[in-house]
Order: structure tokens, then C-alpha cells, then sequence
């Protein structure tokens, strides 16, 4: 990531008062929507950008992804995209979890479409005075949200005006040989034809990797977008590019004798080196701040990594709600941290040398969790905004 341009998000904690940064490559986030789109000709290429944009924050996602010429946003939340219409005034906007009865006039006043999979009446009588859109999510085969196919032909022939677009989503698209991939596209290519006319959307981001047979008229990419590996063959080669980095500042250096043990719950024992001693850096991150605890490292299981200078140093001992330390005994550039140097030291979390899904998969987890739950103490700088 080359800063071409650096501003900072004045709602965040200052870098002068924060134990981590998190710099967000708004230009990556275009540059990758702009390749998704582009893989998808004869689709429409919306955007995910629920959960805050996957934590990276949806009043600088949002217009950074309308200039790159995207129109249709999709949140969880009515909240989110109160979020999503301030910052793109024109997008068209979609709330995933439907339509929540209590918030009717936020839905109106907003122009919130919901995606209806239950409440369909209760929208109707609300949205029916102004025709106000909407969308239907089927079921297909994930059982989670979506209407039968058998309610859905029934809601068709009594709605008082149609939906504006039909959508299903993919339990497995990750595992391209998995046979529910096919399989609820098979549903759903015969649910809709109920109603040929209207647009229908599949795919999230694995399902546009999976072929065109699952793009229909409209893709609805998240965690690609954000850099993250959507199908599994990304965990070893992601098409996409990374778009965040996680630095922690060291707080200080120490001196571990051997047979000492680090952190909480004394599980991670100092082994015999060359020397008496191992040389930790004590970083300013933890569970806090969305380093998730599972990266820890002990006797009996080894632990996440981090990096410095391009060069990988594990974690040693548990990952601590504020802290983690990482061993740089056997780094090649060690000396350079001698004396006072160490100070002005930030160790790579995420980055160049580590990725989001290496992190994740240390942590026994998926991207999505790491990115949607990092940094709520971090200082965080968006570059390459100017896309
Ligand atoms: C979250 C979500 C998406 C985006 O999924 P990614 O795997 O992040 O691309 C698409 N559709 C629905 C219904 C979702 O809930």
C-alpha cells in the first residue's frame, strides 16, 4: 500500500494516543470492486457493506465505492443504512434482515428497501401507499432467511405491487464442488421464473467466482471487496487486493530467562537457546482491539504470527485483552532494535507480510470475523482516497 494520499478519520483515537493503527486502502477497495464488476458483464455489481463495511467504516467505504460506479448498497440493519443514505444520497439500498415493524418510518423516510423473507404483509400495508420497493429473499436450501417457494407463489398472487428484485443466498459457494451450490441454484432458477420480469440476484462474493451460471442480473459482493479470500482456493491465491494493515507499537523489550514462562496462565515456557535468555517485544494490542485470544501460543500449540521488516516472528504466550508479545530472538535485523531504537518500532499484525486470512486461520476463523471486529481502539488512517 503507497499512501498517494493520507487523511485521517477524526472520529478515531489520534496515532500519538493509540497502541495500534489501522490504515484502510480506500483505493484497493474501488480497485476491487472494479474487478468484480468487470468479471461480471451482464450482472449489475452491487455491494455488502454491512456490519460498518466490515468494520472499515461505511461513511468512507461508501463514497469511495459510488465514485468507483456502484448504486445498490446492502446492509443487516435499518441503522446501517440510515448510514449508507448519508453518505451516497442516491443509492439504492437494501436491508437484508427485512422489514423490522417498529422502524416503519425509518424505512419511508430513508427509502430503505427491505428484503422481505417474513413480515410480508405487515410491509405491504405500510409500503402500499407509495409503492414504496422492496425485495423477496427465497428459500433455496441455506434455511436461514427466505420465503418458501410455495408462500411466495401465494404472496404473488395477492401483493399489491411486485418486488423489486428477488434474491437467495449461497450456503456453500466457498466449496466449489459442493453440491448445494448447484442445487440451490437449481431452486432458484425455478422459484423465480414465477416472475421472469423482475431481477434476481445469487451470488455473494465466492458465488461470482463459481461461474457465470450464478451471476443472474445483479452480484452482491462483501468480503472480497475488503481484500478478504471468499473461496478457499484464495486462502493460497487471492485475486483480490489486501486492503488493510495492522501495526502495533512496542511498549517494551525484555529479556525472558529460560525456563520463565510469558503471559497469563504461565502456558508458554522460554526454551533454551544459544543464550540464556529470549527477547520478547510486548506490543499494545489484544482482544480489545479484535486480536482474537485463539492466536495464542503455548507449550502445547503455537500460536498466530507478526512481523517485522518483512520477516515473521510468533506470538509467544496468550494473547491478553490489551497486550501480546511475539519472540524476536531469531530475527535477522534484531540488533537494530538495540538500545533506544526500539521505540519508535511498529510490528506488522496484518499486512505485506501476513495476511487477514493467515490471522484468521491462526485464530481458527474466517476473515469476516477478524476484519468485522478489529480496531474499535485503533487509530485509523484511510490512504488512496482519491480514486
Ligand atoms: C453478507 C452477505 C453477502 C456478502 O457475502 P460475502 O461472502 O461477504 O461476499 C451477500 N448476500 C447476503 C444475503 C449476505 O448476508
Amino acid at each position: 500500500m503507497n499512501s498517494l494520499s493520507s487523511t485521517s478519520e477524526n472520529l478515531t483515537v489520534s496515532e500519538e494516543l493509540a497502541g495500534g493503527r489501522l490504515t484502510i486502502d480506500l483505493g484497493a477497495i474501488a480497485d476491487n470492486w472494479r474487478k468484480l464488476n468487470a468479471m461480471t458483464p451482464d450482472a449489475e455489481c452491487a455491494a455488502v457493506v454491512k456490519a460498518n463495511a466490515y468494520g472499515l467504516g461505511i461513511s468512507r467505504v461508501v463514497p469511495t465505492l459510488w465514485r468507483a460506479g456502484c448504486r445498490i448498497f446492502f446492509v443487516a440493519l435499518p441503522e446501517e443504512g440510515i448510514a449508507v443514505r448519508k453518505a451516497a444520497p442516491e443509492a439504492t439500498i437494501y436491508i437484508l434482515c427485512g422489514f423490522l415493524p417498529d422502524a416503519a418510518k425509518t424505512y419511508l423516510n430513508h427509502q430503505l428497501r427491505p428484503v422481505l423473507s417474513a413480515r410480508a404483509d405487515e410491509w405491504l400495508a405500510i409500503g402500499r401507499a407509495t409503492n414504496a420497493p422492496y425485495a423477496v429473499q427465497l428459500e433455496t436450501g441455506m434455511n436461514r432467511l427466505g420465503m418458501d417457494v410455495a408462500d411466495y407463489a401465494a404472496f404473488m398472487e395477492s401483493a399489491d405491487y411486485p418486488p423489486s428484485l428477488q434474491i437467495s443466498h449461497l450456503a456453500c459457494a466457498d466449496t466449489p464442488k459442493h453440491a448445494l451450490n448447484q442445487h440451490q441454484r437449481q431452486n432458484f432458477d425455478s422459484a423465480v421464473k414465477l416472475a421472469p420480469q423482475i431481477p434476481k440476484s445469487l451470488a455473494n462474493s465466492a458465488g461470482i467466482f463459481l461461474s457465470a451460471d450464478y451471476h443472474h442480473d445483479l452480484v452482491r459482493p462483501g468480503i472480497a471487496l475488503y481484500g478478504g479470500a471468499s473461496a478457499e482456493t484464495h486462502l493460497a491465491q487471492n485475486p483480490m487486493k489486501p486492503v488493510v494493515r495492522v501495526e502495533s507499537r512496542i511498549l517494551q523489550i525484555k529479556f525472558v530467562p529460560v525456563g520463565q514462562t510469558i503471559g497469563y496462565g504461565a502456558h508458554e515456557t522460554v526454551l533454551p537457546t544459544d543464550g540464556h535468555f529470549r527477547i520478547t517485544a510486548t506490543l499494545a494490542c489484544g482482544y480489545a482491539d479484535g486480536y482474537l485470544r485463539s492466536c495464542s501460543s503455548s507449550d502445547s500449540a503455537k500460536g498466530g504470527f507478526a512481523a517485522w521488516r518483512g520477516q515473521k516472528v510468533p506470538l509467544i504466550g496468550r494473547v491478553s485483552m490489551d497486550l501480546i508479545s511475539v519472540d524476536m530472538t531469531d530475527h535477522p535485523k534484531l540488533n537494530d532494535l538495540r538500545d533506544q531504537s526500539w521505540k519508535d518500532e511498529w510490528i506488522e499484525l496484518i499486512g505485506p507480510t501476513i495476511t487477514l486470512d493467515e490471522v484468521a486461520s491462526a485464530a481458527g476463523t474466517i476473515g469476516y470475523e477478524l476484519l468485522t471486529g478489529l480496531g474499535q481502539r485503533f487509530h485509523k488512517i484511510y490512504i488512496n482516497d482519491n480514486n
